[in-house]
C-alpha cells in the first residue's frame, strides 16, 4: 500500500471522532497558491535583507518604511492568491466531520479562511490586519480611523505607528491560540503536518508533543524537514496533490 493510502486509512479510521485529527500547516500549504514560503520570500529583491530586519520589532523601529513596504508587497500577493486544492480538501473534510478536525496554522495568509475554515487556530497572526506598535499613551487609545496615510501610517493624535498583525521573531505567540494548539496536539489520534520546515518554535514542538501522547504523525512535504524523525508516515509530495487524496470523499459516510 502506498504511504498516502496508509495515511488515508488512518484518517478514515477516526470516522470524525471529536478532535481525532489535528492538522498543522505551514508556508508550504500555500506555495501552490503562489505565496512564497519563508525562504522564497527572502530571495530576489529582498535577498540582501536579513529576516531579523524584516520580521522583528527592532527591525521595524530601525527601518519602518522598508519593513512596511515588504509587508505591503506580501499583502498584495496574499490578496491575489486563491486557496488551492489542499485548502479546499481540509475545509470540506471539516464540513463533513464537524468537530473532527482541529486546524492549527502557522500561516499568516487567509487562504484557509477563504476556503471556508473559519475556526483555524492562528499561531502567528494575520498579515492583512494592522495593529499599533505600542500601547497608545492617549487615554482612549488610538483609532485606526485617525491614522494618517503614510508608509507606515501613524496615529494622527500621538504618532504611534501601525504595524502588521503578525508575530515577529522574539515575540510571544497569542496565549489563547498556543494553548488551543497544545490541547489539540495532546488530544489528537492523528497529527497531519503539512508544508512546514519544522524550524520555527514553539509551533514545531507540537509535533513531538502529539507523538509523545500516542498520536500517529503523518508529514506531507516534498522535501526533508527538521521534524521528519517524528513521522510515522512521510509523504513526499505537495499539499495540493496529496491532501485531496488523503481526505476527499473516498471516505465512507458517517
Ligand atoms: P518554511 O518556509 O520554513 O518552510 C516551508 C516548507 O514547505 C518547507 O519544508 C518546504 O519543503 C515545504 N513546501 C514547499 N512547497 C510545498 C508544497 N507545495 N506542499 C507542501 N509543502 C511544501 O515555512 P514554515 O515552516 O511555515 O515557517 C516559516 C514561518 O514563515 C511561519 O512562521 C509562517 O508564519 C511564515 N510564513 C507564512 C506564509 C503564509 O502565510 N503563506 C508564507 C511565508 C512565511
Amino acid at each position: 500500500m502506498p504511504p498516502w493510502a496508509e495515511a488515508r486509512t488512518l484518517v478514515q479510521a477516526l470516522r470524525g471522532r471529536p478532535g481525532g485529527l489535528c492538522v498543522l500547516t505551514g508556508a508550504g500549504m500555500s506555495a501552490e497558491s503562489g505565496i512564497p514560503t519563508f525562504r522564497d520570500a527572502l530571495t530576489g529583491l529582498w535577498a540582501r535583507f536579513d529576516p531579523a530586519e524584516l520580521a522583528s520589532e527592532a527591525g521595524f523601529r530601525a527601518h519602518p518604511q522598508r519593513v512596511w513596504d515588504w509587508y505591503a508587497m506580501r499583502r498584495d500577493g496574499v490578496r491575489r492568491a486563491e486557496p488551492n486544492a489542499g485548502h479546499h480538501a481540509l475545509a470540506s473534510h471539516a464540513r463533513r466531520w464537524p468537530g473532527g478536525l482541529v486546524l492549527v496554522t502557522q500561516n499568516v495568509d487567509d487562504l484557509h479562511q477563504r476556503a471556508g475554515h473559519t475556526d483555524a487556530v492562528r499561531l502567528h497572526g494575520d498579515i492583512l490586519a494592522d495593529r499599533w506598535l505600542q500601547p497608545c499613551p492617549q487615554r482612549e487609545g488610538c483609532a485606526t480611523t485617525r491614522a494618517q496615510a503614510g508608509r507606515p501610517p501613524r496615529c494622527a493624535d500621538c504618532g504611534n505607528l501601525l504595524r502588521p498583525g503578525v508575530v515577529w521573531f522574539g515575540e510571544s505567540l497569542p496565549a489563547a491560540a498556543l494553548a488551543a494548539a497544545r490541547d489539540a496536539a495532546e488530544r489528537c489520534e492523528v497529527m497531519l503536518v503539512v508544508g512546514t520546515s519544522g524550524a520555527v518554535w514553539p509551533a514545531a514542538g507540537l509535533v513531538g508533543r502529539a507523538r509523545q501522547r500516542g498520536a500517529k504523525v503523518v508529514i506531507v512535504n516534498p522535501s526533508p524537514s527538521e521534524i521528519d524523525a517524528e513521522a510515522h508516515l512521510l509523504l513526499r509530495g505537495t499539499a495540493a496533490h496529496l491532501l485531496p487524496l488523503l481526505l476527499d470523499a473516498a471516505e465512507p459516510g458517517p
